[in-house]
């Protein structure tokens, strides 16, 4: 199992890793594409697509 960042796909093997990957790697600058249903922020629209489509059942 797997951890991966939202923003650059690096792959992390705990959550914390990814956490603390996307505090100093990721600034809140590269959030731009915003989810409208979570939130969240995304660096690319691509990065965007692929979590919206994740997350829609
Ligand atoms: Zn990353
Ligand atoms: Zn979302």
């Amino acid at each position: 199992m797997a951890y991966i960042c939202n923003i650059c796909n690096e792959n992390y093997r705990n959550l914390v890793g990814v956490i603390e990957h996307q505090k100093m790697e990721h600034t809140k600058e590269e959030t731009k594409y915003k989810c409208d249903k979570c939130k969240r922020g995304f660096a690319t629209k691509e990065a965007r697509n692929k979590h919206r489509n994740n997350v829609t059942n």
